[in-house]
């Protein structure tokens, strides 16, 4: 079999929808498994309502309006006969939704982001399928929540692997196109579940892992893995092959066109990844697999925005040492804080973090008590990989490097832009 994942921007508005069909009509579709994301920015919509739902604002209604009129915009596009059953299916989905917010008693964030943000996969996943159906395309809609079992970890769900296998392997059918939601799963009492944030790569992994797939593909609006983010870098060249070890590594470091967690599975069955365009569907993209390194071997660029440079000194000149630096660490996992640099010396320890919980202020206080904390805001964090003198040089022009670190195949460096 092989896995198809189509992210949001592949099936942002009718038009997006029609060019995965024709994607399906030139690659084929026999024994194919689709994994979708939620269409467009849908999961930021819905991050919206759930904000305005703990706020109890008044523009709630409003925020659930907006996600019901883009989806039933696509739908009228795709669909002329309003008497078409994909207007129920998705209505359906939206009472769903109405009854949860009117209903629902949990104070727990988590489980309420869940349960709301999870619609924008099971929207998406239902039009696609009805769309597929009316073009004469038989296919298999798939609720992965009776598949994908996770712990009860909402918003960052782990994956309970055997329950998962044996699910799969007994259900999924193999000789029809079956359509499902990334992102999402359930726990033991079939609660919904996220893998967190741009997670469908991840459950296109699983699927793959659990049923000894040839191969997934992630559809892209780029026509594959380039040595850099072409919105960022006018000559990023796209990359042939890539091998697991590399393309972990540039994930890790934040390459966000593969989400980190889908290449571990992929790389102990030795699955390949094929990353490629849904614009062009024929050239063959990024493959990343057991072989090179990386085809052609060129310095590779990660830009980390927005991140933080935390560093702090003892306030008696004792050194920073295993006991204090542990403790750190334990109040930066507390506080959810991402770290993707550290240095330190005898009496000062940097790290270069990511507040996207905005808990600084909190974590600051407590550190305030037992060092000398000073920080600079709105930094960004350079990785090249593989660097060369040119590439080092390109990216230090008109920057103030903060921080800089150098290993064998990694420089990063913490700049913040020169104003004027
Ligand atoms: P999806 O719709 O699958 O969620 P994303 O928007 O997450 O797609 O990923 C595609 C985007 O990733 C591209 O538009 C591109 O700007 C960005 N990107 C970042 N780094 C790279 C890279 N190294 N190569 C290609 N694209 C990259
Ligand atoms: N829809 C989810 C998100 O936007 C998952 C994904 O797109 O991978 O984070
Ligand atoms: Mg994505």
């Amino acid at each position: 079999m092989r896995v198809f994942k189509f992210g949001g921007a592949s099936v942002k508005d009718a038009d997006g929808v029609r060019n995965v069909h024709a994607v399906l009509q030139k690659v084929g579709f026999d024994d194919v498994l689709i994994v979708v994301s939620a269409m467009g920015k849908t999961t930021n919509a819905l991050e919206l309502v759930i904000k305005n739902y703990f706020d109890k604002a008044k523009t709630l209604q409003a925020s659930v309006q907006e996600v019901k009129k883009y989806h039933n915009q696509i739908i009228i596009d795709l669909f002329d006969d309003e008497s078409h059953p994909v207007f129920e299916s998705v209505n359906k989905l939206f009472r769903e939704l109405d009854y949860f917010l009117s209903h629902n008693k949990s104070p727990n964030y988590s489980f309420v982001y869940d349960q709301i943000v999870s619609m924008g996969e099971l929207i998406s996943s239902t039009i696609l399928s009805h769309y597929f159906a009316h073009q004469n395309i038989p296919n298999n809609w798939v609720d992965v929540r009776n598949f994908v079992k996770t712990d009860s970890n909402y918003r960052d769900a782990g994956v309970n692997w055997e329950v998962t296998q044996k699910n799969i392997s007994k259900g999924i059918k193999k000789n029809i196109l079956n359509i499902t939601q990334g992102f999402i799963g359930a726990d033991d009492n079939n609660f919904t579940t996220t893998l967190g944030r741009e997670g469908s790569d991840y459950s296109a992994a699983i699927f793959a892992y659990c049923l000894n797939a040839e191969s997934v593909t992630i559809w892209k609006d780029v026509p594959g893995v380039m040595n850099a983010d072409p919105r960022f870098f006018e000559n990023a060249t796209l990359l042939n092959q890539i091998s697991y070890r590399e393309a972990i590594e540039l994930a890790f470091y934040g390459a966000t066109v593969i989400h980190p967690k889908t290449l571990q599975p992929l790389q102990k069955k030795e699955i390949p990844l094929l990353v490629k365009s849904f614009i062009n569907p024929i050239l063959p993209g990024t493959k990343v697999s057991k072989g090179a390194d990386l085809e052609p071997h060129l310095p590779c660029f990660i830009i980390k925005r927005e991140q933080l440079l935390l560093s702090l000194s003892s306030i008696d000149f004792s050194f920073i040492m295993e006991e204090n630096i542990s403790e750190i660490f334990k109040l930066l996992h507390e506080f959810k804080m991402k770290v993707s640099l550290i240095q330190n010396s005898a009496i000062s320890f940097s790290v270069c973090i990511e507040d996207k919980y905005k808990n600084f202020e909190a974590l600051k206080t407590i550190l305030a008590k037992k060092f000398k904390v000073s920080y600079n805001e709105n930094v960004s964090l350079y990785t090249i990989r593989h660097f060369d003198e040119k590439s080092k040089t390109a990216i230090e022009k008109n920057k103030n490097v903060l921080l800089k670190q150098i290993s064998r195949e990694t420089l990063q460096m913490v700049t913040k832009e020169i104003d004027g």
